[in-house]
């Protein structure tokens, strides 16, 4: 009788650990580097190298950008053209010639690229941003590769999903409920979101300066809340009294120490 009851109390916890989240929420102020942490010696904006900074400093993710090419291959890069080509319109094998690089040297990287230089810090988070003009199409062959490079790497806990496409973020969550999905937009109620299915709102901080509710709002619905992209001492410090979650920055050392003092002087009752 007490082994059947131990087995049923064990598989009911193992049915609860099952629906958790991956990203555990409020677990205080965080940094994730904004194109990794790439404003060092040797880097550039969504190289390999900015991940392993980001990853070095114990920043809690790196945020870096997602593009498919014309053969359906997925790269990482900023904008939807790279040294004048448009991404969607060339093929992987055009953009990784030998003679395009990046400001740093290396090659336009590759998602699969990406994820497996991160497995050399399995607890950085991977921020990722699918960049969509909103063609359903592209999102669904997108959101399809993303997904299976993320298992093919065994990521799946430590990736979170960001996009300015909201169709996008509701692929994500409905694809992978278990990760935390966050909208960019910057104009949409978190109550809305919440019902869509999205766990987040990731909006440019004068969202937060002009309108400081949303971010009660957004904890009053477990729902997190990150500010991009917040670079000046004086606008970090802001954000942090106001409560928000994550800063994205290109100074993730600053916002580092930025946090480090907040929290030493921070009330332990708040
Ligand atoms: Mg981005």
């Amino acid at each position: 009788m007490k082994k059947s009851l131990f087995l049923l109390l064990a598989s009911c916890l193992l049915a609860a650990c099952e629906l958790l989240p991956f990203s555990s929420p409020f677990s205080g102020p965080q940094v994730v580097a904004h194109r990794g942490y790439w404003k060092t010696e040797g880097s550039a904006q969504n190289s390999i190298s900015s991940l392993l900074n980001a990853g070095r400093i114990g920043a809690y993710g790196s945020e870096f950008d997602v593009n498919l090419t014309a053969d359906d291959q997925l790269v990482i890069n900023h904008d939807f053209t790279y040294l004048g080509m448009v991404i969607r319109e060339t093929t992987l094998e055009v953009l990784r010639n030998d003679t395009l690089r990046l400001q740093n040297g290396e090659r336009i990287p590759t998602l699969d690229e990406y994820l497996e230089a991160s497995l050399q810090y399995p607890e950085l988070k991977l921020v990722l941003e699918l960049k969509s003009e909103g063609d359903p199409i592209y999102e669904e062959t997108a959101i399809h590769k993303i997904i299976e490079a993320i298992q093919r790497y065994g990521v799946q806990r430590r990736v979170e999903f960001i996009s300015f496409s909201l169709s996008a973020c509701e692929a994500f969550a409905r694809q992978m409920p278990k990760n935390r999905v966050e909208y960019l937009g910057s104009d949409i109620l978190p109550a809305e979101l919440k019902e869509r299915g999205i766990s987040g709102i990731d909006y440019h901080y004068s969202a937060f300066d002009l309108h400081p509710e949303l971010v009660t709002q957004a904890h009053e619905l477990g729902m997190i809340v990150n500010a991009w992209t917040v670079d000046k001492e004086e606008d970090i410090k802001r954000m942090l009294a106001l409560g928000v979650d994550h800063i994205t920055t290109n100074e993730p050392e600053l916002a580092q120490q930025l946090i480090a003092d907040f929290k030493a002087t921070a009330d332990p009752r708040r």
